[in-house]
């Protein structure tokens, strides 16, 4: 929380954009939905804390930056318990100009959509007074297009999507306020990725720039420079979100989220967690370079020029640097097969260039007409012994040529070092083609057999 504060201090404590104007003599209710760790998504991370984040970030957005009156909170901490109707109460005794609820979906785990939903009487007809729909319309775009979902529901009537027979609006903060109003729903707290993104401290003001912009453009006013940079880091091969990035723009860094700055609040598991999210604000316009470094990767260097209306989105892909090892065989080092009856199976860490592989191998002493196959993505490796000698030690050997995707030699040796040559030593078992057979046979009648199995000696 320490972090939290020193962060907004400096990012709220720089005037760097004029005043916006425009929302004199106006205000706004934003409602942070449920209360305290209420709907709780899938990698425990509530959907109620992130809606408070998000209108504690678009309360500062519009009172810093425009001549708003002033933003109203239904609740500003995650202690407190404010039922439903206590919002419209709230909103209505104060008199307020606008209401907007702030939340995310729930449902399957593949699910992401955006929604705004508007007040809307069972006859089809906005909500009075009107307005809550336009708004909605304006920040449906945004919200959507900010989250780089790629699927919304729309701006829709809250009784055309729920089903009202009579009266309405369908949401009880639509229907029991006495302003125009809406409620946004940001995506799926149960999409584990829309989730772990949720997690995220700067996340939440990339949701809150949107309805931010979505307002100002409502009542009039041009939305400012935005000098946003933001995006994910991830692996080129997995695809998978890298923790623990450093990125440099402008002279600044920020690091992707890790299991020690941030999800071990959410988990034990110091792997399960990941977003790979990056985000800058007061980013100057034109063209800017981007530096993006992690362990184990190569670095990327490269050009961003920025957008003048919206985030500038940039993800990068780095390369893995980590060279490829054989992370596990059949046989084992030592251990002995069947000739004809086991193949040799090499299990690769990476996906490799099946070609370089293929020509790198050899064993000592040779077998002539040895075959290959491959599965795994290109990661194992299977090689036939049919014609392999019975009761002979043999070494298999795959040279350093063996490259794999992306030219990385192989680590023969497992040191983390590429460019050694990998060498497995077994050895072939005695023939054993022997059918069971009664092999000992006791003078009191008594007969014990010994099964001999062909797959095990
Ligand atoms: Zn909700």
């Amino acid at each position: 929380m320490k972090k939290f504060f020193l962060l907004a201090l400096f990012l709220f404590s720089v005037p760097v954009f004029s005043q916006i104007t425009g929302l004199s003599g106006w205000n706004i209710v934003l409602d942070p939905g449920h209360s305290q760790q209420e709907n709780m998504g899938i990698y425990n991370y509530p959907e109620a804390m992130k809606n408070l984040y998000v209108a504690k970030h678009l309360q500062a957005f519009l009172l810093d930056s425009t001549d708003i009156d002033t933003v109203y909170l239904t609740r500003s901490d995650s202690l407190v318990i404010v039922g439903l109707s206590q919002r419209s109460d709230y909103a209505n005794s104060i008199g307020a100009a606008w209401f907007h609820s702030i939340h995310s979906d729930a449902g399957a785990a593949s699910s992401n959509t955006t929604l705004l939903l508007w007040g809307q009487y069972a006859n089809g007809l906005e909500k009075v007074p009107n307005g809550g729909k336009a708004m909605s319309d304006i920040m449906i775009g945004n919200l959507t297009k900010g989250m780089r979902t790629s699927t919304s529901r729309g701006s829709i009537g809250d009784c055309t999507f729920y089903g009202c027979t009579s009266g309405g609006p369908y949401l009880s903060v639509n229907r029991l306020t006495n302003m125009p109003s809406e409620l946004s729903e940001a995506g799926f707290h149960t999409n584990p990725m829309q989730n772990t993104l949720n997690m995220n401290y700067e996340y939440k003001r990339l949701e809150a720039k949107t309805f931010w912009w979505s307002i100002i453009k409502f009542k009039g006013a041009n939305r400012p420079y935005p000098g946003i940079m933001a995006g994910k880091i991830t692996d080129s091969e997995s695809g998978q979100q890298i923790n623990g990035a450093i990125i440099t723009v402008d002279g600044r860094t920020y690091k992707t989220d890790t299991y020690q700055s941030l999800f071990h609040n959410y988990t034990t598991d110091s792997t399960l967690l990941r977003n790979g999210f990056y985000y800058f604000e007061r980013v100057p316009g034109g063209n800017q370079q981007i530096t993006v470094s992690a362990p184990g990767y190569e670095t990327y260097i490269g050009n961003v020029a920025m957008s003048d209306t919206f985030f500038t989105f940039k993800d990068v892909q780095l390369g893995n640097i980590t060279p490829p090892y054989i992370a596990e065989s059949i046989p084992a080092a030592g251990d002995s097969l069947s000739p004809g009856l086991k193949n040799i199976q090499i299990t690769f860490s990476r996906p490799m260039d099946v070609a370089s592989v293929n020509s790198a191998i050899s064993f000592n002493p040779p077998v002539a007409g040895t075959t290959t196959t491959w599965g795994g993505s290109d990661r194992i490796l299977t090689i036939t012994t049919a014609n392999m000698t019975p009761s002979t030690q043999y070494t298999l050997l795959i040279q350093a040529t063996a490259k794999d995707k992306f030219n990385h030699p192989l680590d023969g040796d497992g040191n983390g070092i590429g460019g050694d040559a990998y060498a497995l030593n077994f050895r072939t078992k005695i023939p054993d083609f022997i059918a069971p057979a009664v092999i000992t046979s006791y003078p009191w009648g008594y007969r014990q057999f010994m099964i001999r199995d062909l797959s095990s000696t």
